[in-house]
């Protein structure tokens, strides 16, 4: 069984702040060792099934270098740095499995631990008319390569959002969403039995046959609504988009890498919120 792991920190069990998220934060080196206190739960807890022949984790989480590779164990690969194509899905069309660690709810959810959908020029995405946020896009991304998303890790909004789009997913909630900037922690040993059960649960279920690739009908119907209409102005430049409302721009896509892209240059076009 090839395991793949992609990590982002929003929804890792000791965050809840942008001061903990970007490098520059006075709180991010602290905020990066419960990231990497969430991961070797997840990884040591991989480690014990004798039939996980192979794990990569992909840092997934802003610049992407957030993971300290002289800590990863003995043959766990990473996949660190930015700018790779397939970004937070980079990796995963090698591997049988997918987990997610540190995700965090789509934009606009309430009470959910710093919710959003890959940037801050994003108010929504659907595909197919259905809405999604990080985790739905990436289960989608997955699924065009066959590979079912078994476990994921975050606020307990994150396991909400997770479960009512895949229901046989195993959520492991890591803390409990107050506001957007706060939550209620729970234990470190806590966080560490449940991840660790997670994973044992997961992996079963992915032996079991419960667990499958969300797979979406093509061609895809992608919709973007970024912030103000002047990110939609800019986002008009990508090849293939429809302007649909002041702030919404539509793509129609024959698969899901396709889709990706589109939805990857609407928010490098969008740049960043206006104040
Ligand atoms: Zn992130």
């Amino acid at each position: 069984m090839k395991v793949w792991v992609s990590i982002d920190m929003e929804g890792i069990s000791g965050v809840v702040d942008r001061d903990q998220l970007l490098p520059d934060g006075r709180r991010y080196e602290r905020a990066r060792e419960s990231m990497m206190a969430d991961l070797m739960a997840v990884l040591s807890a991989l480690k014990e099934e004798p039939d996980v022949e192979s794990i990569v984790v992909n840092d997934s989480h802003d610049g992407m270098l957030n993971i300290l590779a002289e800590a990863m164990p003995g043959g766990v690969h990473l996949i660190s740095g930015g700018a790779k194509l397939w970004s937070m899905n980079q990796g995963v069309d090698a591997a049988d499995v997918a987990f997610y660690v540190g995700y965090h709810a789509r934009a606009g959810t309430p009470a959910a631990v710093m919710d959003h959908t890959y940037s801050g020029e994003i108010f929504s995405v659907t595909l197919n008319g259905q809405e999604v946020g990080e985790t739905g896009i990436n289960a989608a991304m997955a699924g065009h390569w066959n590979v079912p998303v078994a476990f994921v890790s975050g606020d307990d909004k994150l396991a909400l959002e997770a479960k009512a789009l895949l229901p046989d997913v195993e959520a492991v909630v890591v803390k409990h969403g107050v506001s957007r900037r706060a939550a209620e922690y729970l234990p470190r040993p806590e966080v560490n039995q449940r991840l660790k059960e997670g994973v044992k649960r997961a992996l079963q279920h992915y032996r079991d046959g419960l667990v499958k690739p969300w797979k979406l009908a093509e061609p895809i119907h992608l919709t973007v609504t970024v912030m103000t209409p002047e990110m939609a102005d800019r986002a008009m430049y990508c090849p293939g988009a429809q302007r649909v409302d002041g702030r919404t721009v539509a793509f129609d896509e024959p698969n899901m890498e396709e889709a990706f892209r589109a939805f990857y240059t609407v928010m490098a076009m969008s740049d960043r919120p206006l104040y």
